[in-house]
């Protein structure tokens, strides 16, 4: 029912409230009723005090009988009006009033007598002039008999006092129900509308302007981390469309060139009659061209499935000397052609779990480049070792080198340093399938390489 925040809130803030308001009040209320009575109570046994060590000392005097008549005359303030509510009496053993004050007698009333209390007893009693009184009766044994002094004052101006106080706490507490109930509904409305705007403004954000971004400044503190975090995923979603793109681009254009040789070569063959010999040319040409497009397509599908999402290899227990001694058979060939010559030095056992067949695609790319780059006469090392718990595998030559400002983007895909453009062939994804693949494995690559010297691409894997 109560599925907004803002509501939670509200409900929350303003039940806590009427509870505490309504406990303090009642707490308060019977506090302040018990300082009243504590304070009327002192008083009423002071007076019956006062009553009884008079009697007892006028008794040793012997002006008892006298003293019962001034006591029932003389009395002077509250207590010689009339049905004033203050009120005194003195009954006898057999339960005879034998004095009262003024205030009862003119009226020809009495507090009510239920008999002999040798303790201090309070009750509050409806008394003479119909009023609440707060009565004390207390029993005290002299020589002449049992005498019970009964002692009253009027609950009026307490009564009255916890009136006013009660009336105080039931107006101030809808008023303030009322002020922080509209206080939390605009704050929490304020809070809120900040969100609304925000959510609004990321509702508006797609492919199309990615590059927008959630204006932070000015913004409540609690969703300032909220934008800033949501700005940083734009960029990197921006990052990754831009990637995307530029891959969608490189791509194509990387393929335009082989099927304009493909269907050039269609055209001019087909323009006129031709001979065996000719037909067998350009069939050759379109073969050689789109064996080379199946390989190009194959490498783009390569980058982009290594790339896309978590790579599933297959994790088996690999040889890397195996590995390495294999490719070193398989390139032998290749090097000697392009006159380089290839050294392989593992003279330690290496094995780690990986996926067998993408670790060999990964250092035949890397020897394949290290030929493809060298110069007539170079040489490729191909060495490996165990360090701090990593198989450590260096391809090292002796070619062109990579200019310093290209060795960071020679992994990105379809990249080729100036140089390698004109001179080498290839589609510059090699080198972006080789980190892949490493970093589906959570190893590492590095290169440290001198213009005209020579490349050395270190492969980290972890052991375990
Ligand atoms: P490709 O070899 O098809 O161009 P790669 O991704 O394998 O693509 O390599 C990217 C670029 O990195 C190459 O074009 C080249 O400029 C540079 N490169 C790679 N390996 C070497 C190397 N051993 N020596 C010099 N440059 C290299």
């Amino acid at each position: 029912m109560f599925t907004s925040i803002k509501s939670r809130l509200i409900i929350w803030y303003l039940s806590t409230f009427s509870l505490v308001f309504t406990g303090l009040g009642i707490f308060l209320y019977y506090e302040l009723e018990g300082i009243a009575m504590d304070s009327i109570d002192s008083h009423l046994h002071s007076e019956v005090q006062f009553l009884a060590s008079f009697l007892r000392e006028e008794e040793k005097q012997g002006h008892w009988g006298d003293e019962l008549i001034e006591l029932s005359t003389a009395a002077v303030g509250e207590y010689a009006i009339s049905l004033s509510g203050h009120y005194y009496q003195l009954v006898s053993q057999n339960g005879k009033i034998i004095a009262r004050s003024p205030s009862l007698a003119i009226a020809g009333a009495s507090l009510p007598f239920k008999g002999e209390l040798p303790a201090p007893s309070y009750k509050i009693i409806i008394g003479p002039g119909n009023e609440p009184l707060r009565m004390m009766t207390q029993s005290f044994k002299l020589s002449a008999g049992t005498v019970t002094i009964q002692a009253a004052d009027t609950l009026k101006e307490t009564y009255y006092l916890l009136r006013s106080f009660n009336n105080i706490i039931l107006t101030i507490f809808p008023i303030a129900f009322i002020i922080l109930g509209v206080g939390i509904f605009m704050i929490t409305g304020w809070s809120f509308k900040a969100l609304n705007n925000f959510s609004r403004k990321i509702r508006q954000i797609t492919e199309k302007n990615l590059n927008e971004r959630v204006e932070s400044q000015g913004m409540e503190t609690e969703l300032k981390p909220l934008a800033e975090g949501f700005n940083i995923m734009l960029g990197h979603i921006e990052d990754a469309f831009a990637k995307q793109r530029q891959f969608l681009l490189d791509a194509s254009h990387e393929l335009r060139t082989p099927t304009s040789v493909i269907k050039s070569y269609c055209d001019v063959t087909l323009k006129k009659a031709r001979g065996e010999i000719e037909y067998k040319e350009a069939l050759t040409v379109i073969k050689d061209t789109s064996e080379k497009m199946a390989s190009l397509i194959q490498k783009i599908l390569d980058v982009a499935g290594l790339e896309s999402k978590e790579v599933l290899l297959k994790k088996e227990t690999v040889d890397i000397g195996s590995i390495l001694s294999n490719i070193y058979k398989l390139m032998l060939p290749i090097a000697e052609e392009n006159n380089i010559e290839i050294f392989l030095e593992d003279d330690k056992k290496i094995e780690l779990p990986g996926d067998k067949e993408r670790i060999t695609e990964l250092f035949i790319n890397l020897v394949d480049n290290a030929i493809k780059y060298n110069r007539k006469g170079g040489t490729v090392i191909i060495s490996s070792n165990i360090k701090n718990g990593f198989a450590v595998i260096t391809i090292a030559d002796t070619g062109i080198g990579i200019p310093e400002k290209d060795s960071s983007k020679i992994f990105d895909r379809f990249y080729r340093a100036d140089k390698s453009r004109g001179e080498v062939k290839g589609a510059g994804l090699g080198l972006s399938i080789v980190k892949a693949i490493i970093e589906a494995h959570k190893g590492t690559i590095e290169v440290a390489s001198t213009v005209g010297t020579g490349s050395a691409f270190k492969v980290m894997f972890p052991l375990a």
